[in-house]
């Protein structure tokens, strides 16, 4: 078993945490103060190809492997998780979307743009009424000559106010509940649509979550995303590529968190001496570290068996999103616990990877959802 990243890997992973280090960690407290990231900030990501990271060579993406796009996630997190999650939802959830089910107009006309940074993408399965239980979605898309029409409200959608794309899951036919459900590349300016205020998060806030609702909004045929009636398979399929972002994104929250909380137990002194010296804090560093260690091996294996064979290895990429995100919250929490009351004011960075990390347990599927995932695959045969 090789270890080692390839020169290519390497190569992605030292130009993201420069990136990610020079430019975002010393922004990052401000846009979360301000809870919003400015449009030019991810048009400067964009340049970068770091919205193009997995796209097609030939639509002008990068073409990376996953652990690649993995690594630069990671990377990021570790400054901004908030502007990761962007990052990971445009290639793992929209530009996947379009490669695999898209027609060639299609993939013409969006995956350019995508990978270049030119438009960006969101993805809008959830609902007021359907989270976990995605398949009891109730937001309509209803034929109707050369159009499906939209009725219902979307919910939870991340970067909504920076898309141009959105791929948003309906019924196409309510008649089938799940089996009803198709794909749409929906776009912005639909009449009949229109997207909510910005939700007051406890973390991750420059990162702008919204709802969308619909109101007859009229989205031509030609925008229906592979098979009709086929969308829950398409939402299914893509959760794994994203699961793999957050597991990502996690391990850099965590990395960070571990790296702040192991400077400031070499500084802080109390009782005339470092807390680093204290067996109870030696004891807590060890064991961040050595999850930390753990989860960065697991999200690393579901990268490349991704990469293997499509859809094979769903419970290695939920354990890895479940052991990353429960790992990242651990560290979090002890690191705060490590900067006593200073971890929990904004003057440490500490403060803002406790509140980021919570939501990596909720989202693309909460840890019971994983939970599910891995013992229904445990338990098939
Ligand atoms: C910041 C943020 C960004 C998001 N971005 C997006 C996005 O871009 N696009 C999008 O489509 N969605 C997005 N989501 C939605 C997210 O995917 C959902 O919040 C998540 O799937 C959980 O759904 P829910 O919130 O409705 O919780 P629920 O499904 O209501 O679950 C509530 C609790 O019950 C548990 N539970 C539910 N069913 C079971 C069961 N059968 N067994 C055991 N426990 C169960 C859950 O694990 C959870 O702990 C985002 C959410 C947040 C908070």
């Amino acid at each position: 078993m090789d270890f080692n990243l390839s020169e290519d890997q390497e190569m992605m992973r030292e130009s993201a945490e420069e990136f990610a280090q020079k430019r975002l960690f010393p922004i990052a407290e401000e846009l979360d103060e301000k809870g919003a990231t400015p449009p030019e900030l991810l048009k400067e990501i964009g340049e970068l190809g770091y919205f193009g990271l997995m796209a097609p060579e030939e639509f002008g993406g990068l073409g990376t492997d996953t652990l690649s796009y993995a690594l630069v996630i990671e990377e990021i997190a570790k400054a901004c998780a908030g502007i990761s999650i962007a990052i990971s939802v445009h290639n793992s959830l929209v530009i996947k979307a379009i490669e695999k089910y898209g027609t060639d107009e299609q993939k013409q006309e969006y995956l350019p743009k995508l990978a270049a940074g030119e438009i960006i993408g969101a993805y809008s399965l959830s609902e007021p009424n359907s989270g976990t239980d995605a398949g009891s979605l109730s937001c309509q898309a209803i034929a109707d000559g050369d159009n499906y029409i939209f009725n219902g409200t979307k919910s939870w959608v991340s970067t909504a106010s920076h898309a141009s794309i959105f791929i948003v899951f309906a019924l196409s036919d309510p008649s089938l509940g799940p089996k009803g459900i198709s794909a749409f590349i929906v776009h912005k300016d639909t009449d009949g649509m229109s997207i909510g205020a910005n939700e007051k998060k406890m973390g991750m806030k420059c990162s702008d979550t919204r709802e969308l609702s619909f109101m007859d909004a009229k989205v031509p045929k030609a925008n229906l995303l592979g098979t009709e009636n086929k969308g829950f398979n398409i939402a299914l399929s893509l959760l794994d590529n994203g699961r793999i972002g957050i597991a990502a994104q996690s391990l850099g929250i965590a990395q960070s968190a571990f790296n702040e909380a192991l400077k400031y137990s070499k500084e802080r002194k109390q009782f005339g001496q470092p807390l680093a010296a204290f067996q109870a804090i030696q004891f807590k560093l060890a064991d961040m570290a050595t999850k930390i260690d753990a989860a960065r091996l697991m999200v690393y294996r579901a990268a490349v068996l991704k990469d293997l064979e499509e859809r094979k290895y769903s419970r290695q990429i939920s354990m890895a999103k479940l052991y990353a995100s429960e790992v990242a919250n651990f560290v979090a929490n002890e690191a705060v616990q490590i900067h006593g009351g200073y971890g929990y004011v904004k003057e440490y960075p500490v403060e803002r990877y406790f509140r980021d990390a919570r939501v990596t347990e909720i989202y693309e599927g909460t840890s019971e959802a994983q939970r599910m995932v891995i013992s229904r695959d445990l338990l098939k045969d």
